[in-house]
């Protein structure tokens, strides 16, 4: 062929003015910005009863060891006494419609429902407290305008809030246009064996299918990498959970004569072999809506590369993995976490064990990841078990009308602030409802600092008198847009609504 220089390079004129062109509409960052956020409205005197109330339902100690002899389970029964006297109505009118162990199923019966009723949940148990605190953490200390101690966050303040938004209606005289069911469940932080799942059996065997399901799950966290800015998390999916345990036997016997291999030291090999390897990292569509929507915020290139994640997919997955705070929305994270083995410092210990504690990232498989573990331990003559595996949740819903409508209420309460689809990292017992609806929604409506986040589960957890008001607020308008009868919006309630969602 003749020329072929000038040939394709007459075809690359056309060729590269369009690829500039649109270079240029790609990168262009979406116009629409966010207004500046506003400062919620509460009622202060609300927000003080809930502070109460949350701080004497901290008191109760309902602490969930793995380790069943050593829970008290007079302290869930005294917390549900102090949920009964603080909120006397919803007690009254509200039918316990089912009970598995020490959660209970709620339900507020519409007299015309004209819809699938909506799920709220909660739980009732907290981890143990270990380490420094400022305040004891069953002391239910109010002072500084935060409530302390363990559940602050996670999760009694939900708890507290629901009953306050569902109290207030009752007062107010509402009547809903769909039935409202409350799973409190005792055992969250266990999994919720013996109240979750057996809940979600009760669904399944009386065919009850939700419109929503809201249950704790991403903040408005204030200061969050990379947004810098609140954004409201709307968690439609979680990461799955996985425990594996690993063994390794050698001969035990007197440290002053060591062998070249020990168990203690293959273990600790095995565990480095593996908590350095990272899984490969990949971005759901969940996490670059995520980050697509969140772009107007974002500064600099991170903020073109969201703009546009699919023009800029390798960059963005370059970026997020470069931060601890990012790369676990883009892999499978590893950690671990329990190291058992010596009995005395100069002893060899026959066995050695590690728990690894996984985080699947939706679409990875517990099959897959032991062979994995083995395929990278094998010749240290390690054993791989699997000690707890809950699958990673399927994908929400996050552009239909109950996003829409839980993205307004968002706008209702927290002006400003934009709602945005989120994965959480996190548990939660929503992932038992899952296949009883197709808005499995995970959003605990507090305004929280980094430094508050990081307390969840650790030390001096707290929460803000203020956001308490903000929450109670939030539910109250969620029940309104989703149950008013005839629907606030029309159809019941679940029709497009605006606010600062996708
Ligand atoms: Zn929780």
């Amino acid at each position: 062929m003749p020329f072929p220089a000038l040939y394709y390079a007459g075809a690359a004129v056309p060729a590269l003015l369009l690829i500039a062109a649109a270079f240029l509409v790609l990168r262009k960052v979406p116009a629409a910005e966010f207004s500046a956020p506003g400062v919620p409205e509460y009622d202060p005197g609300e927000a003080d009863r809930a502070a109460e109330a949350l701080a004497e339902a901290i008191r109760c100690r309902t602490v969930s060891y793995p380790d069943v002899t050593r829970r008290d389970f007079s302290q869930w029964v005294a917390l549900r006494r102090v949920l009964r006297e603080r909120y006397p109505l919803s007690h009254e009118r509200m039918i316990p419609e089912h009970t598995a162990g020490l959660s209970t199923l709620y339900k507020w019966e519409s007299p015309e429902p004209a819809g699938e009723p909506i799920l709220l949940c909660a739980h009732l148990d907290v981890v143990p407290a270990g380490g420094v605190w400022n305040v004891p953490p069953f002391d239910g200390h109010i002072g500084d305008g935060f409530v302390w101690g363990r559940g602050a966050l996670d999760c009694k303040n939900v708890v507290v809030c629901l009953f306050s938004a569902l109290e207030s209606l009752f007062e107010g005289g509402f009547v809903p246009g769909r039935d409202i069911y409350l799973a409190l469940g005792h055992d969250e932080e266990l999994g919720g064996p013996e109240g979750a799942k057996q809940f979600a059996r009760y669904f399944a065997q009386h065919g009850i299918h939700f419109s929503l399901v809201l249950d704790e799950g991403g903040f408005i966290t204030d200061g969050a990498f990379p947004a810098g800015k609140p954004v409201a998390d709307i968690c439609a999916a979680e990461k799955g959970v996985m425990d594996v345990r690993l063994t390794v036997t050698a001969p035990g016997g007197h440290s002053s004569h060591p062998p070249e291999r020990t168990a203690a030291g293959l273990l600790c090999e095995a565990v480095c072999r593996v908590g350095f390897k990272l899984r490969p990292a990949r971005i759901l569509p969940l996490v670059y809506d995520h980050f697509n929507t969140i772009a107007p915020l974002l500064d600099g290139t991170l903020r073109r590369y969201a703009a546009t994640p699919r023009f800029y997919r390798k960059k963005l997955l370059a970026r997020l993995c470069a931060d601890e705070r990012t790369a676990a929305l883009v892999r499978t994270t590893v950690a671990p976490t329990l190291l058992t083995g010596g009995v005395a410092p100069n002893v060899l210990p026959p066995s050695a064990e590690a728990n690894l504690n996984i985080r699947l990232l939706p679409g990875d498989d517990a099959e897959g990841l032991v062979s994995w573990i083995n395929a990278l331990t094998r010749d240290l003559g390690v054993k791989a078990e699997i000690v707890l595996n809950e699958e990673p949740s399927g994908v929400s819903d996050y552009k239909g009308a109950a996003f829409s409508a839980l993205a307004g209420a968002v706008s209702d309460v927290f002006p400003g602030i934009p709602a945005v689809p989120g994965l959480c990292c996190g548990a939660s017992d929503a992932r038992h409802y899952e296949p009883f609806s197709s808005a499995v929604l995970r959003f605990s409506p507090f305004i929280v600092t980094l430094n508050e986040l990081a307390a969840v589960h650790a030390e001096n957890e707290r929460v803000a008198v203020a956001s308490l008001g903000a929450a109670v607020r939030f539910y109250r308008r969620v029940i309104e847009r989703f149950c008013s009868p005839g629907g606030e919006q029309g159809n019941p309630g679940v029709k497009e609504t605006g606010g600062n969602g996708i």
